[in-house]
């Protein structure tokens, strides 16, 4: 494919510049005006065999799901998206076909979270298909939530479940056959979505201290706001929410399920520290406004405590940094 065919294939699917946008896709650079507030930026990338795997995903959920990455980094700050560009490095073998697909899942992604795609380059790889995405985003000031201000007294919350989606790759690594569980799982792993409006729904009734999407897994995650804002965290063992899928796919590969939910990554759920005082109106509101369950999993404690999970009993140990790296399968 030419490049100048596939940018004017690419800019034909998008149409023209959105509000705000003066010079969209295909100049040299984008130009639109600033917002009112703060601005946003982050990227991320995927790379063929070490974030995903053609014959795990199609190309339609692998362009989506870089997409959404970067989506719930804007999310879990207390913005939302604005304007994204998209970088590709395709094998030479590649149809124009293939570009489709891929902007088909970045296309439907950018339109469920509002946003608009004002550039990007493709260009050529000896090997494998590489995706970067950088993604701007806005915020009103004051509305931004870091990763370090948990205070002594919060309490721990999460949106949702945790587990599937490393259950839906353990099931894609180890060829289980189809079954309700395996299908969620595997969905959830190959077409995750953000929880955009979960993280404005907690800002608008509460003022979380800290706020952060679970990418690594969810321990590794909690110990991130941890270390970051200088504090320890009790994960409550019973009141971590483990996805049904997790629960099935766990048994039948002889993978305890809580330990599924602790190392999973990909989640792209909330953890949030908020003063135990606003957590019952946070748990309506978020349920009210996206149907999304929020589970108190635990408190924020002094640092030298560290993170710990207590048991039923109340017992603790240490929380271990479970994660696993992507597709491999091995621990980190
Ligand atoms: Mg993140």
């Amino acid at each position: 494919v030419g490049e100048l065919d596939l940018i004017r294939q690419i800019r034909g699917r998008l149409g023209g510049p959105g509000r705000g946008t003066v010079v969209g896709l295909g100049d040299d650079a984008a130009v639109f005006e600033p917002p009112k507030g703060l601005e946003l930026f982050t990227c991320d990338a995927f790379v063929e065999g070490v974030h995903f795997r053609r014959d795990f995903s199609s190309l339609q959920e692998i362009g989506a799901k870089c997409m959404v990455a970067n989506v719930s980094d804007v999310a879990a700050m207390g913005g939302f998206p604005t304007r994204a560009t998209v970088a590709l490095c395709i094998p030479e073998a590649a149809s124009d076909r293939e570009v489709d697909e891929l902007y088909d899942g970045m296309i439907e992604v950018a339109a469920r979270y509002s946003f608009e795609i004002v550039g990007g380059d493709v260009v050529s790889s000896r090997e494998g298909l590489v995706i970067s995405i950088a993604l701007l985003g806005a915020a009103e000031a004051g509305r931004i939530v870091t990763r370090s201000g948990a205070v002594v007294g919060d309490a721990v919350l999460a949106t949702g479940s945790f587990g599937a989606s490393e259950a839906g790759l353990a099931s894609l690594l180890k060829g289980l056959p189809r079954s309700a569980a395996v299908d969620a799982a595997r969905e959830r792993h190959t077409s995750p979505r953000a929880r955009l409006k979960e993280a404005q729904a907690i800002i608008e009734v509460a003022t979380p201290h800290a706020m952060i999407d679970v990418s690594d897994g969810l321990s590794t995650d909690v110990w991130h706001v941890a270390e970051e804002s200088g504090v320890g965290i009790r994960l409550e063992r019973d009141a971590v929410p483990i996805a049904p899928a997790a629960q099935e796919i766990g048994h039948q590969i002889g993978r305890d399920p809580l330990e599924l939910a602790l190392a999973s990554g990909e989640e792209f759920e909330l953890v949030a520290a908020i003063p135990p005082s606003e957590l019952s109106r946070t748990v309506d509101h978020v349920e009210a406004v996206a149907g999304t369950e929020v589970t108190r999993i635990g408190e924020v404690v002094e640092a030298e405590r560290g993170c710990t999970l207590v048991m039923g009993d109340g017992t603790e140990m240490p929380l271990e940094r479970r994660g696993y790296e992507h597709l491999s399968g091995d621990e980190r």
